[in-house]
């Protein structure tokens, strides 16, 4: 198997167009085209992280946090980053980051984090603008299932739980076939008119070309006329943060001994108790201060996040528990998810965990 099946498949779990704008996830150093010996799963590639892939001879490693993120102007052994990507490099290992995509979908980072904490009813917490497109096609009637079926195998027509969404109406088109032209119905020279159905499909921005591929392929004329439309609508599986609710309401001294019991916390830091009880809970992994507002405009009672700062706890303004656990508690379950998605894959390929902490952060 190639690196690049790999990548392929991750891609189509968390589409790199779905990363911030800052960031730099993608293929760092090695190449898609190399034979994959193995995969390694980390929040971090960090030097250790890549000396074990070597000692494993594995040559992937796949991490949530890209090693190159902001301008790397020299490479020369250094610092961390440095070190790490000569010695990458040096040992023609390859190393993916799947960072904010992974945490921008619903079954990702946050995702995992929520599944944790047993939340139900699980949406984005702040749903993101502009990834989303309505496609509609002309098709004479008899060829719409076909038609239909093929936009639906590559991703079209999906909204919230639902899938194979469409709407179809009928009507007739006209076409006149020019010289050179071999019509599926009609006569050169011609108008002709033919009943046909529109059909219409939302679809995730990325999918666009699979999409008009998929249906060029099964559509029976040789012109498919086609519309594309991006829409403003809300992404309701995409963006930051997800909210649930909790099973059954809980203290809040309660649910702070659950949160470390389940993230393994040594401390948690939050803000001060109201005696409210708990069942509304947003999170977000690593640093999630920027969704504060979010959390207190859903009515969250409590958001748990990292990273933290001292000004920033006084936003809950007394309506919100914040509770801080850690960036790389919070994220720790990332490794398993990146596992088990690959292991489901790739049923008979080395995939594991690092048995590296990489967590840079020590409580004494
Ligand atoms: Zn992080």
């Amino acid at each position: 198997m190639k690196i690049e099946e790999v990548i392929s498949f991750l891609e189509s779990f968390a589409h790199p167009s779905l990363q911030e704008h800052y960031d730099n996830s993608g293929l760092i150093t090695g190449d898609g085209g190399w034979e994959c010996k193995g995969i390694i799963c980390s929040l971090d590639a960090t030097e250790d992280v890549i000396k074990e892939a070597i000692e494993k001879k594995y040559n992937l490693v796949i991490a949530h946090h890209p090693i190159i993120f902001g301008g790397l102007k020299k490479i020369n052994g250094k610092n961390y980053v440095g070190k790490t990507i000569i010695r990458a490099i040096k040992n023609d290992i390859a190393i993916y980051a799947i960072h904010t995509n992974l945490d921008n979908v619903i079954e990702g980072v946050n995702g995992r984090m929520a599944k944790m904490l047993d939340l139900q009813n699980l949406s984005i917490l702040a749903p993101r603008q502009n990834t989303l497109k309505k496609f509609f096609t002309f098709v004479p009637a008899d060829k719409a299932e076909q038609v239909r079926n093929a936009i639906f195998a590559a991703g079209g027509g999906h909204i919230g739980n639902y899938s194979e969404c469409s709407f179809n109406a009928e009507g007739e088109g006209t076409f006149k076939a020019l010289a050179g032209t071999h019509p599926y119905v009609g006569q050169p020279g011609k108008r002709h008119s033919e009943k046909e159905l529109k059909i219409e499909v939302i679809l995730p921005s990325h999918l666009e070309n699979k999409i008009v591929a998929a249906v060029r392929t099964v559509h029976p004329y040789e012109e498919v006329a086609y519309d594309i439309v991006d829409l403003s609508n809300l992404n309701l599986r995409v963006g930051s943060g997800v909210i649930g609710v909790l099973p059954r309401a809980m203290g809040e001294t309660e649910f702070l001994g659950q949160l470390k019991k389940v993230f393994q916390l040594q401390v948690v830091r939050h803000t001060s108790l109201s005696g409210k009880p708990i069942q509304k809970v947003a999170l977000c992994g690593g640093a999630g201060s920027f969704l504060i507002s979010s959390a207190l405009t859903a009515r969250a009672d409590v958001f748990v996040t990292a990273d933290i700062k001292y000004h920033e706890f006084f936003d809950a303004n007394d309506n919100l528990l914040i509770a801080d656990i850690g960036h790389y508690e919070s994220e720790q379950f990332t490794i398993s998810l990146l596992q088990e998605i690959l292991e489901q894959k790739f049923p008979t390929f080395a995939v594991l965990k690092t048995a590296v902490r990489t967590n840079p952060v020590w409580y004494s």
